[in-house]
């Protein structure tokens, strides 16, 4: 392990912590349902040991923080607080951070936590920089309030950073870590922030075109199939690995190349500059296993490979590997797995 340290920096603001207490901005969709993420960012964040505030933003943000409240339980979570506003909807970065530098001044909270979804890799380093502090992103694992471990190099080395900010900014993968328990929180409020008003938005939501699966979300599926260059077209590619995925009730994922040749939706890219996932099971179909895709996957708990070439370097990642035409294998793997 690599081991770094953080130097406090001086900037034009300044901050105290008397109190530690973190911040939590919990993600929800488009149309204002919790993210799942929610569970995990909370599980993280009890990781820092200090009582939890949980912060939605969004014109919807009620109706996700009720879902929170109804559906999980988290004793270190002593309070839910909502930014109902207009110009919020879809987490605007440049609406919603001056929000959340705003609640971070004085001595209420000591450490901020988001997960490092597109939602956060968009507030994060904006707020950041508004408040002059060194953000740490992608932990995957909180030793001590000041001390994160997070992959580097593509997740060829990982990183222990010890921060000796006086406030901490942190991104966690939500993959790493395990949800909070389901449940009831009645005895938590939800009390309104209230905002202020702004003539002058930088920008504004115009609109949203959203592909809609009816599978479960690649960042939370416990189980992924996905596919790569193997795969001639579009219609193969699904013909394919949509019985599979459909008999295990998993998400499909894709490599970049099958992405670039076409065979799906980029929405589907596993790895360096796609999504980041950690499931229990990971079929990777006629993929080669590039360190780029590794750097997305390698954390699944089983992997599986199904490769024409022995010497693909994805056999050494896998838990399973299946040597041969994945045409063949993956039609009557379906089966087995449909008649088990
Ligand atoms: P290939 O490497 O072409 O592998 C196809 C595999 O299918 C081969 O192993 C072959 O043996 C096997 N095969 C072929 N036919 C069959 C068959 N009938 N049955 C069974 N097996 C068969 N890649 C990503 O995935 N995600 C990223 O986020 C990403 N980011 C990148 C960022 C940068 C800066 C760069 C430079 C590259 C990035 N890449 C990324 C690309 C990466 O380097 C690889 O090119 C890519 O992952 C290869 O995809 P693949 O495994 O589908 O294709």
């Amino acid at each position: 392990a690599v081991r770094g340290v953080v130097p406090i920096r001086q900037g034009s603001f300044v901050y105290s912590s008397r109190f530690a207490s973190t911040l939590a901005l919990i993600e929800t969709s488009v149309d204002g349902k919790l993210d799942a993420s929610g569970a995990n960012l909370l599980y993280a964040a009890k990781k820092l040991n200090n009582p939890i505030t949980a912060l939605f933003v969004g014109p919807n943000a009620s109706a996700a923080a009720q879902e929170l409240k109804n559906s999980f339980k988290c004793e270190d979570l002593n309070k839910i607080i909502v930014a109902k506003d207009e110009s919020l909807k879809n987490f605007l970065p440049e609406n919603v951070s001056p929000l959340i530098a705003d609640l971070l001044k004085g001595d209420t909270y000591s450490h901020f936590v988001v997960t490092s979804s597109s939602m956060g890799k968009n507030i994060l380093p904006r707020l950041a920089a508004m408040i002059d502090n060194q953000p740490i992103c992608d932990v995957i694992e909180i030793q001590s309030p000041n001390k994160f471990v997070r992959p580097i190099y593509a997740g060829n080395a990982i990183a222990t950073i010890e921060s000796s900010q006086p406030k901490q900014l942190i991104s966690v993968r939500a993959s790493a870590f395990d949800s909070i328990e389901e449940g009831k929180m009645e005895s938590v409020d939800i009390e309104d922030v209230p905002i202020k008003a702004n003539d002058h938005l930088p920008i504004k939501w115009v609109s949203a075109n959203l592909t809609t699966t009816g599978r479960p979300d690649l960042g939370s599926a416990k189980t992924i199939v996905s596919g790569g260059r193997a795969f001639k077209d579009k219609e193969s590619f699904e013909k394919y690995l949509k019985p599979l995925a459909d008999t295990l009730n998993a998400a499909i994922g894709a490599t970049r190349a099958a992405v670039d040749n076409g065979l799906c939706d980029n929405s589907l890219q596993i790895g360096q500059t796609g999504k980041i996932v950690a499931p229990n099971l990971y079929f990777a179909v006629g993929i080669s296993g590039a360190v780029q895709h590794l750097a997305g996957m390698r954390d699944s708990n089983t992997i599986v490979a199904i490769n024409n070439d022995p010497d693909a370097p994805i056999f050494k990642n896998a838990t399973y590997g299946l040597e041969g035409d994945a045409l063949k294998i993956v039609p009557e793997l379906t089966e087995k797995i449909k008649a088990a």
